[in-house]
């Protein structure tokens, strides 16, 4: 059977550049497998629905809560976002890694429920960034700008929780390392039980002596 994948939650401020790290993550490794989230907040120009998410109404989200077809769900800036289970499952048995790139009321709630899981802040190196991003990003109103920025000051409250922060300065080097970050949790005991355990069982023979 194939080792199992990791489970990775990416999270970070909005305007964190984690949608490029991600994205250039899939490009230049393989064995990922980025889950789609469902959402009730409006697409923006250029997204479609089941590339960046699947778009639903307020009505059909709370379908899939009912469901209990969401691993979580959120609220965010008046929205809800959840991760759907049935393809995280799926991709975790195919031994793929799966990435979550959720906010944190999330992020602590996989943790909570699925505690091997590995938790990512990505964080830009200074809060002018941070603002510089989203302002030049131009895809959200003033105002909208304004609550993701409390709502990053709320955000960093929780950054202790996480397992590692990367702070995303150049691009590529940040990509290399959050590769390298998970590609060592499959070297990770919590990971290995299956070997440690078929190892140990092979080695108890030895204490029985060897056979002429
Ligand atoms: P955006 O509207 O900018 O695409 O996303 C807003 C926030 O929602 C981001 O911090 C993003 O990581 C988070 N998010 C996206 N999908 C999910 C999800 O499935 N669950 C949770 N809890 N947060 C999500």
């Amino acid at each position: 059977m194939a080792e199992k994948g990791i489970l990775v939650v990416v999270s970070g401020f909005s305007g964190a550049g984690k949608g490029t790290l991600m994205k250039r993550l899939m490009e230049k490794y393989d064995n990922y497998a980025l889950s789609v989230s469902a959402t009730t907040r409006a697409p923006r120009p250029g997204e479609e629905h089941g590339r960046e998410y699947f778009f639903h109404t307020k009505q059909e989200f709370e379908e899939l809560i009912l469901q209990d077809a969401l691993i979580e769900y959120a609220q965010y800036v008046e929205n809800y976002y959840g991760t759907p289970k049935a393809y995280v499952e799926k991709q975790l048995n195919a031994g793929k890694d799966v990435i979550l790139e959720i906010e944190i009321q999330g992020a602590l709630k996989v943790k909570k429920k699925l505690p091997d899981t590995l938790l990512l802040f990505v964080t830009p190196p200074t809060a002018g960034e941070l603002k510089n991003r989203l302002v030049n990003r131009g895809t959200e109103t003033m105002e909208v700008i304004e609550s993701r920025l409390r709502r990053a000051s709320e955000e960093a409250q929780g950054m202790s929780e996480y397992d590692y922060i990367l702070i995303n300065d150049q691009i590529e080097e940040c990509v290399d390392k959050m590769h390298a970050i998970i590609q060592s949790q499959h070297e990770a005991v919590k990971n290995r039980r299956d070997f440690i355990e078929k190892i140990t069982e092979e080695i108890a023979v030895f204490e029985k002596g060897e056979e002429e």
